[in-house]
């Protein structure tokens, strides 16, 4: 059993002052894999003072500086690439061959974007040609507290992380509690990369504890959260009696709209979309809107391509998908498949109960639902399990007006050959993020949603940003240092 219950403080292991025991479950097996530590007020306390103290110091570091040590991060991260592989697959179940591709590849690659971005950017400006004794200076929000979750773990942390050190913040990284290995590791990795004690530091524990300890300090000056909309609705509430900037990123219901001009490969790429990552990803494409004319073949093609993807342990090679997290993932979709059953959806691939062959571990069955309305409940909530729902539509305006009917708004997704069709809708779609015919945002590309999917952008120069300041200065002397 891996015991890991010491938190990374001002550049040191210690122990916890009030920490209680938490058991980390292998989501394939159901056992515990590994024991942390949730921490208390006082370790919250110790860690925000160790950011604090280093704040001034770490704000007056010249950026290429603070650049530079992000290169080193990313150069040991890259070194330690396996075992940061091992720790994601074993905690939250995503296969092996994933966690190494997609959940490891992903941190390299915010990292590089982060890198090049801020090479690019310049931390002090003229605010314009005319006014040369006016000066604008992007700096350090403050100290940062940096809410994670389970389901993209090194994704998500070292969005924030990379983000918040090369805009000079301090900063207080608090893990989920049902992926904590992964970002032990990762703090290793901050030590050996060099950065200051107190730049940054990591607590275990939960949302009710740490997580909310965090959102309520005084000495915190932001939060950036990645979440629930639940946990995201605390949060802000948490923090507004000391006026926090507060950035989330929160759940999604992205629509795919399928015109009857869609390429060949559309549904294929849409189902395997919503199924990668076992269905738990905030920007899954959860409910196919399909124009009548191909609605039927659409439908048989889904359910053919749910059927033939396979459903495995994290630790065996290949391309199966995984368990979902925890028991409370699985009981909830579970409910929610049942849901679509009773309000009707027609079931054409999967459904209840776990896959054949694997009695134990959180396994799902790939489902896909046809003939969902936008009012039930399966078209509604985020169900964050690989369960696809499909919508018919007959116009355009009946497909934007559909995708649009949804609390929330981080990604599209438009399938069509009509490029006038396309770039109509990107402008209609309410989402932060509109993608189409199967092409991948660039490096660099902000993510981030509208409405109740929160607030943030992430990555690039959008993601520096959300860590800075904007302070205008005049009487600024251009002769001068
Ligand atoms: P969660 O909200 O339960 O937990 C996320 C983190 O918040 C954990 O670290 C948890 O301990 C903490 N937390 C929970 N309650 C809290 C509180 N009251 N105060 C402070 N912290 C609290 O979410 P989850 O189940 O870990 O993650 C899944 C959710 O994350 C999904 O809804 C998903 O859509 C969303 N998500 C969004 C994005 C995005 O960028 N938009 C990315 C990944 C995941």
């Amino acid at each position: 059993m891996i015991e890991k219950r010491q938190f990374y403080i001002n550049g040191a292991w210690v122990d916890p002052i009030q920490g209680r025991d938490h058991p980390v479950i292998d989501p394939s097996t159901e056992e515990p894999c590994a024991v942390i530590s949730l921490g208390g007020q006082a370790d919250t306390d110790a860690a925000v003072a160790a950011a604090k103290a280093a704040l001034p110091g770490w704000m007056a570091t010249p950026p290429a500086e603070r650049i530079a040590l992000v290169e080193k991060l990313l150069a040991v991260y890259q070194e330690r690439a396996e075992e940061m592989a091992q720790a994601m697959s074993l905690e939250m179940g995503a296969p092996i061959d994933f966690a190494r591709a997609n959940q490891v590849g992903a941190g390299t690659w915010h990292l590089t974007n982060f890198i090049r971005a801020a090479k690019e950017f310049a931390f002090e400006q003229p605010l314009n040609d005319r006014s040369p004794e006016d000066r604008i200076i992007y700096e350090a929000v403050g100290v940062a507290a940096l809410i994670t979750p389970w389901n993209w773990p090194m994704n998500q942390v070292t969005l924030k992380v990379g983000a918040a050190a090369i805009a000079g913040c301090t900063m207080v990284l608090k893990p989920s509690e049902e992926s904590p290995l992964d970002a032990i590791v990762f703090a290793e990795m901050m030590h050996a990369a060099g950065f200051p004690p107190g730049v940054f530091n990591l607590v275990n524990g939960d949302g009710a504890g740490v997580g909310s300890q965090l959102s309520a300090h005084p000495d915190v000056d932001m939060v950036s959260f990645t979440g629930s909309t639940r946990a995201g609705r605390l949060i802000s509430k948490a923090a507004a009696d000391t006026i926090k900037r507060v950035h989330l990123e929160l759940g999604g219901k992205g629509a795919n709209i399928l015109f009857d001009d869609a390429d060949d490969k559309a549904v294929k790429r849409g189902v395997l979309h919503m199924m990668q990552n076992t269905g738990q990803s905030c920007n899954a494409p959860s409910r196919m809107l399909v124009q009548s004319a191909i609605y039927d073949k659409v439908v048989d093609e889904a359910a053919e391509v749910a059927s033939k993807v396979t459903v495995g342990p994290a630790s065996e090679q290949g391309r199966h998908i995984g368990p979902v997290v925890n028991a409370v993932q699985w009981g909830k979709i579970q409910d929610l498949i049942q849901k679509g059953i009773d309000e009707g959806a027609r079931l054409v691939a999967g459904g209840l109960g776990r896959p054949e062959g694997l009695n134990k571990g959180f396994f799902v069955r790939p489902t896909v639902f046809a003939d969902v309305t936008n009012d039930m409940t399966i078209a509604r909530e985020e169900i964050f399990g690989p369960v696809l729902s499909i919508l018919k539509f007959e116009t355009e305006e009946e497909a934007v007006q559909v995708a649009n009917d949804t609390p929330y708004g981080l990604t599209n997704y438009v399938q069509t050959q009509d490029g006038a069709r396309r770039n109509r809708l990107a402008r209609q779609l309410r989402s932060g993020m509109v993608e189409m015919n199967g092409k991948s945002r660039s490096a660099g590309s902000p993510f981030g949603g509208m409405k109740q999917s929160g607030n943030g952008r992430e990555g690039g120069v959008y993601g520096l940003h959300d860590f800075l300041e904007v302070k205008a200065v005049s009487g600024w002397d251009q002769g001068a240092e």
